[in-house]
């Protein structure tokens, strides 16, 4: 099984290397050829468009921040039986 999963990963990585090396290097004679290859079409079908229009960010209040005063309730609650107090020096 490890032996047969290891010559399956070569057999990958080189089809996968073949096909690259097939895909960077072949050339056609003339320009009709390059038109009906089906690599040339998808390598050039991604190629950037350049009137990109990018939108511009608009900047516009949508509200005003009112703050409001808080006041924390807090209180202590000393439980002062049988508890006693640290030592006076
Ligand atoms: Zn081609």
């Amino acid at each position: 099984m490890r032996v047969t999963l290891r010559w399956l990963t070569w057999l990958c990585l080189s089809l996968m290397l073949w096909t690259a090396v097939a895909e960077s290097t072949h050339n056609h004679p003339n320009k009709t050829a390059s038109a009906s290859c089906s690599i040339c079409v998808a390598a050039h079908s991604t190629a950037p468009s350049t009137n990109i229009h990018q939108a511009r960010p608009v900047f516009a209040a949508i509200g005003l921040l009112h703050e409001e005063e808080l006041i924390a309730k807090a209180r202590f609650s000393v439980f002062d039986l049988g508890i006693r107090g640290p030592p006076a020096v």
